[in-house]
């Protein structure tokens, strides 16, 4: 896909229109993320297979460059540069559990502002459709599993990123109210943990795939051991960021309702800690110890979602293998290491 100018911005270049349908202005913020960088890999790869395939439509991925988006003016001003159709919006405080456990108050607050700005904005620039991003952390701690889509209030979440999970329970919240009082085509999708190219590879800030590929990496580079932070034996869902973007890229186009969809890996596909551990250290050939700290937090010990909604929806959609996309991911990792993020926000 051919690229513009737009500085600060990236943005895609717009062609001609098809089928006589409006042209689309797609903005995403936190477009320089995991999931920004996993559309922009998703669309490589769709106008690789099809290249008519967004022509109609103009894509522009946001940076935090373009503009704070806790602020309301700076925010404001974006809508009015971009003059967005639709939008993606994934900008957000993330950060792993340990980020989480140390940080609730900004990961409320911050998460709060961006995500009241950016809806507000999209109800008054009449946005035509608004895809948001919440996350299955944020479901109750005590909730009977699998998580479905109508148990996100059923309870308090886990204590260790509360924070965040009531910032982001708020968007599914207001979706829906401003879908009924001002008839917006809001909706919210909620993605498992995620993983890819282009993660936030902090080992104190960030999520526990990119925190231990960055650690087998450093330990295979200084002949330590390689370690695990709590038992391992906690179990999550991960899917890959690439995956999560076709899905979303479908959900903006095909999905019409203010209902939250699970974007996850199936059921079955729950795996633990110690076992991913095992499987990068393969990835990445560590041929030394790999140690659990257990004096580390293990966090919530599982939050199994089921995709059934979205199986149903979306039948024909194929993951890709967590050994293929670990691969890909390592190997990035070690092509990008000296440009690859790493800060946390201490
Ligand atoms: P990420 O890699 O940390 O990227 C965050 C993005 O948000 C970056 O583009 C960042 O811009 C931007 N941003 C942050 N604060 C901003 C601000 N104040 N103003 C403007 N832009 C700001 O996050 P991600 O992993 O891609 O997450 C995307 C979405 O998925 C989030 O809504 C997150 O809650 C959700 N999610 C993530 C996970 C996961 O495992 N990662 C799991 C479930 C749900 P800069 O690049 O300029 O800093
Ligand atoms: P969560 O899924 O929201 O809890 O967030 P994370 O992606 O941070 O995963 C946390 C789980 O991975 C917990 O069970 C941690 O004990 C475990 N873990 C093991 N090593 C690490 C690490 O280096 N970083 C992080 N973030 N978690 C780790």
């Amino acid at each position: 896909m051919e690229e513009t100018n737009g500085s600060p911005s990236k943005m895609m270049k717009k062609d001609e229109e098809i089928n006589g349908n409006d042209k689309h202005i797609i903005m995403v913020t936190g477009g320089t993320g995991l999931v920004g960088k996993g559309i922009q890999m998703a669309l490589e790869k769709e106008k690789k297979i099809n290249p008519n395939s967004h022509l109609n439509e103009e894509w522009v991925f946001l940076s935090s460059k373009d503009g704070d988006l806790r602020n309301a003016q700076e925010t404001k001003k974006i809508f009015e540069r971009v003059k967005p159709t639709h939008v993606i919006h994934l900008a957000a405080r993330v950060g792993g559990l340990f980020a989480n456990m140390k940080y609730k108050v900004e990961f409320f607050r911050e998460n709060v502002m961006i995500n009241d700005n950016v809806m507000e904005c999209c109800k008054d620039f009449k946005v035509k459709k608004l895809v948001s991003c919440l996350s299955t952390c944020i479901y109750p701690d005590k909730v009977e599993y699998p998580l479905t889509e109508e148990k996100i209030h059923l309870g308090a979440p886990h204590t260790s990123n509360e924070g965040y999970a009531y910032a982001k329970r708020l968007v599914e919240v207001l979706s829906r109210l401003y879908s009924e009082e001002y008839g917006c085509n809001f909706t919210s999708v909620i993605p498992t943990n995620i993983y890819g190219c282009h993660d936030n590879f902090s080992i104190d800030g960030g999520h526990v795939i990119p925190g231990l590929i960055h650690k087998c990496y450093l330990a295979k580079q200084n002949n330590t051991n390689f370690t695990i932070w709590g038992s391992g034996k906690p179990l999550r869902q991960f899917i890959y960021n690439v995956d999560l973007a076709e899905l979303m890229i479908w959900t903006l186009r095909s999905y019409n309702s203010s209902e939250p969809l699970i974007l996850s890996v199936a059921e079955e596909d729950e795996i633990s800690i110690g076992e991913v551990a095992h499987m990068i250290a393969e990835s990445m050939e560590f041929k030394g110890e790999v140690i659990f700290d257990t004096t580390k937090s293990d966090g919530q010990f599982r939050k199994p979602a089921s995709n059934k909604k979205l199986t149903g929806l979306h039948p024909e959609f194929k993951f890709t293998s967590l050994k293929e996309g670990l691969a890909t991911t390592v190997k990035w990792f070690e092509e990008n290491y000296s440009k690859a993020r790493t800060q946390s926000h201490d």
